[in-house]
């Protein structure tokens, strides 16, 4: 799939497109877009398009706010959800400043850097599956969401205890048909709570994915009557949405994490990566894990990890490796929820990973025991550290590694920075029902 300008405007003219959604992401991971009308197509493919950057979060400032659309040709879409006559395509955007240059803070071009220095040490693809999960709430009478999930189901359950089933279905196939490779799809742990999976590829293009995928999901379960979410903990007391991240690089065609010679079929630069990621993951939590609800979900008890260890098995890790070997040996990241920018998660993810390889890093033995059963001396003992704990202290970690740090690059640092002390300024000084409930009486 490699399209052509020419092939853009035949496909809107012969496809009876009337509309082009012109897409980006702004940093704090939310799908920004304007639609022009097939007339002004041409104008887009030459890169014409122009808009206000300064009303986008984190963008510009007001006086330098002028900002042009680089639709990337190849992820033109048509969407099934919208009217098949006079249909709605899109096109996801690079951001480029009037004078032609990449802009500093656009996210897809944040990944974009971090690619390169990748292929620069001669790796030529960096390959990811996402595994997100969602949960779906019933809407009220003015189609608003309540707290009330759509089923009591569990993990792997079907209909008719699994209500979740039609609008699961109802988005594979729209993602289908959108040209995605579904994997899997299932009802997940908690109550109300799905996962559906898509097949890896590299990661601009699986970062483009995961935000076609968010879209679908919303629009689909909306269309369905319900609300889907992908906030990390919605609900206290069950478990909550991750985004299990599953990497491998490539080099020449072929799978470098693997060596059948090398321990468990890992080879050298395999090791290597996981140690860069153990190494940088605290600074990295404030943009896998973005949201003050975040660190509610990283706490013992729900499947999600809260301390700093790998196992080629142990789900209680953070770091997994799946059993497969060959072209897919890949190394599971288990912290990312779904409510990061994907650009930037894979960002500091590849970042980190090649940080590791680069200074010929070495992991901390396996853990095979289940974390979660050591005390904090077992813990000590073992020399496993914690996740950060609030979004507080990732903000902090972040600010003390100049790794992360230079992969978002100053612009991106900055306004990322300043935005989550904001999110956590409000929430700290905001008086919480818990609190009411706890000290009202006996205070
Ligand atoms: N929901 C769990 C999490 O928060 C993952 C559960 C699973 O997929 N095994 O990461
Ligand atoms: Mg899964
Ligand atoms: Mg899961
Ligand atoms: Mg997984």
């Amino acid at each position: 799939m490699a399209y052509s300008k020419e092939d853009i405007v035949r496909m809107v003219r012969e496809q009876d497109i009337e509309f082009i959604r012109l897409q980006f992401t702004d940093i704090f991971g939310q799908l920004k877009n304007v639609a022009i009308t097939a007339s002004q197509i041409e104008k887009a493919v030459n890169n014409e398009i122009m808009f206000d950057g300064s009303s986008i979060e984190g963008f510009t400032r007001i006086n330098e706010s002028d900002q042009y659309l680089y639709p990337d040709l190849d992820t033109f879409v048509v969407f099934p959800w919208r009217p098949q006559q006079g249909k709605v395509a899109r096109l996801i955007c690079d951001v480029y400043n009037p004078n032609g240059t990449p802009f500093d803070g656009d996210p897809r071009g944040v990944l974009k850097r971090v690619l390169k220095k990748a292929e620069a040490m001669g790796y030529d693809s960096f390959c990811v599956g996402p595994e997100a999960e969602f949960f779906l709430f019933q809407t009220d009478e003015e189609g608003k969401p309540t707290v009330k999930t759509n089923d009591e189901a569990g993990y792997f359950d079907l209909g008719p205890l699994d209500h979740g089933e039609g609008t699961r279905r109802e988005i594979c196939l729209a993602l289908e048909e959108m040209g995605f490779e579904i994997e899997a799809s299932h009802h997940e742990v908690a109550v109300g709570q799905h996962e559906i999976d898509f097949k890896y590829t590299d990661a601009l293009r699986t970062a483009d994915n995961i935000m076609t995928f968010k879209l679908a999901v919303k629009t689909l379960a909306q269309k369905n009557g319900l609300h889907a979410t992908f906030m990390p903990k919605p609900i206290f007391g069950i478990n909550g949405s991750g985004m299990h991240t599953n990497m491998s690089l490539f080099k020449n065609g072929k799978n470098v994490f693997y060596d059948p010679n090398g321990e468990k079929g890992l080879s050298r630069e395999c090791y290597s990566f996981i140690a860069g990621l153990l190494h940088h993951v605290k600074g990295m939590a404030a943009v896998t894990n973005p949201l003050v609800n975040s660190y509610k979900r990283l706490v013992p008890g729900y499947e999600a990890p809260c301390y700093l260890a790998w196992s080629a098995s142990n789900r209680s890790a953070l770091i997994r490796i799946p059993a497969s070997r060959g072209q897919a040996t890949r190394v599971e990241l288990r912290s990312p929820d779904p409510a990061c920018n994907p650009y930037l998660e894979l960002a500091v993810c590849l970042a980190a990973g090649l940080d590791g390889i680069e200074k010929g890093m070495t992991p901390p033995a396996e853990i095979t025991e289940n974390i979660f059963k050591m005390d904090a001396g077992a813990r000590s003992a073992h020399g496993i550290e914690a996740l950060p704990g609030t979004l507080e202290e990732a903000i902090a970690a972040l600010r003390e590694d100049p790794l992360i740090l230079s992969a978002l690059g100053e612009h991106v640092a900055e306004s990322y920075i300043e935005g989550k002390e904001k999110e956590w300024d409000e929430y700290r000084t905001r008086v919480s029902s818990w609190e009411r409930e706890k000290y009202i009486i006996n205070y």
